[in-house]
C-alpha cells in the first residue's frame, strides 16, 4: 500500500500526524506532509478522514487484502 499526499492541497497543518495512532513514527510534516514509515501503518484511514484539505489518498494493493 501507499499513502499519497496531494502537495497542491496539503497546507502542512500536521493534523494527520496528530490524529494518526502512530503519527510520530509514520508522518513527517514540514511544509508538506509525507508518510514515510508505512510499515507502522495499519490502514485505519484516520489520517485521510481527518485531513481538512482532503489531501490524503490511501492506496491499497491487492496483497493488502486480508488472507482467507
Ligand atoms: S492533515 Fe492534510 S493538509 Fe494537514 S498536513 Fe496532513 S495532509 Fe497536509
Ligand atoms: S491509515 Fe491510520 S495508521 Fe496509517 S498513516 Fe493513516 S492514521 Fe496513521
Amino acid at each position: 500500500m501507499r499513502i499519497e499526499v496531494d502537495e497542491d492541497k496539503c497546507t502542512g497543518c500536521g493534523i494527520c500526524k496528530e490524529e494518526c495512532p502512530k503519527g510520530a513514527k509514520i508522518w513527517d510534516v514540514n511544509k508538506k506532509a509525507m508518510a514515510t514509515n508505512l510499515r507502522y501503518c495499519h490502514l485505519c484511514t484516520i489520517c485521510a478522514s481527518k485531513c481538512p484539505e482532503d489531501a490524503i489518498r490511501i492506496v491499497r494493493d491487492a496483497q493488502d487484502e486480508p488472507k482467507k
